[in-house]
């Protein structure tokens, strides 16, 4: 589909972007904040975060929030004061963009490590549940809020070695069809999936250090999408999943 955004799609949103201070997430909170947004910017490295503000403030967007944030060590204390400032400040939450995870170390099944499993399921997937439950009082205070789960082609087709990434993945589009139900008639919440496929960053580098990052799309080729889902044209979307075939089609 050829989804021309409006300039002011998403004027007066107020929208959490988790892992925002690279790769996607970053890119998604700077095209929410051209779009008229207050972005919240989640992740665990200040400086980033903050170079990502200064990038947004200069560049005339709305100001944003910062919320550092260790995902692999947060439980639900630091998230609740995290939506009680939102309460506070903005009244409501419209979006919630999950994107921050790891990858974890490529490994055989046989001798995969168990911390590193809990981390891996700590960052992609707990703390998934755990901002959400928390952050759902403060969407439905929205009339018309979003909720974006990024997974990844092996959440829904394995790929061997890639161990906790692959499984966290599958539990997370699990969680996010059950949430799309629960949502669907008590809420205005839209619950999505959304999976950006090869993508040149960070993430994508590690886990195939022998490709040419040129040969892949850029994270800014995916924002059409990424904006289609959050914001109000994504109004009839629920429970479902997105990938880039949605941007050609
Ligand atoms: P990335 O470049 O590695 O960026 C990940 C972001 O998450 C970074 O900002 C990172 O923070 C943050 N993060 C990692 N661990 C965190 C933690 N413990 N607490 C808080 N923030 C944390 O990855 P990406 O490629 O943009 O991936 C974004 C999403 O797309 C992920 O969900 C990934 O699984 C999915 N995905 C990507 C691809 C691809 O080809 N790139 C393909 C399929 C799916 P720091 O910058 O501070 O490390």
């Amino acid at each position: 589909m050829k989804y021309e955004p409006a300039p002011d799609l998403l004027k007066d949103r107020v929208i959490l972007v988790t892992g925002a201070g690279d790769g996607i997430g970053r890119t998604a909170a700077k095209s929410y904040a051209r779009h008229g947004a207050t972005v919240i910017l989640l992740g665990r490295t200040v400086s980033k975060l903050e170079s990502l503000y200064d990038e947004i403030v200069e560049s005339g967007g709305p100001e944003p929030g910062i919320a550092p944030m260790d995902l692999v060590q947060t439980s639900a204390a630091p998230m609740l004061e995290l939506a009680d400032v939102i309460n506070d400040r903005y009244g409501r939450l419209d979006g919630l963009l999950h994107n921050a995870a790891i990858l974890g170390k490529l490994m055989p099944f046989e001798t995969y490590d168990p911390n590193e499993w809990m981390q891996v399921m700590q960052v992609n997937l707990n703390s998934v549940f755990l901002l959400t439950r928390v952050m759902i009082a403060t969407l439905r205070k929205s009339p018309d809020a979003r909720i974006i789960f990024t997974s990844s082609g092996v959440g829904a087709k394995p790929r061997a070695y890639w161990g906790a990434y692959s499984v966290s993945k599958y539990a997370m589009e699990g969680l996010a069809k059950l949430l799309a139900l629960e949502m669907a008639n008590t809420s205005s919440i839209r619950v999505n999936i959304l999976n950006p496929g090869g993508t040149r960053t960070r993430m994508r580098a590690a886990a195939f250090p022998q490709e040419d990052p040129l040969t892949l799309k850029t994270p800014a080729e995916l924002m059409p999408l990424y904006l289609y889902l959050m914001g109000p044209d994504s109004k009839g979307e629920q429970g479902k999943t997105f990938n880039p075939d949605w941007l050609a089609g």
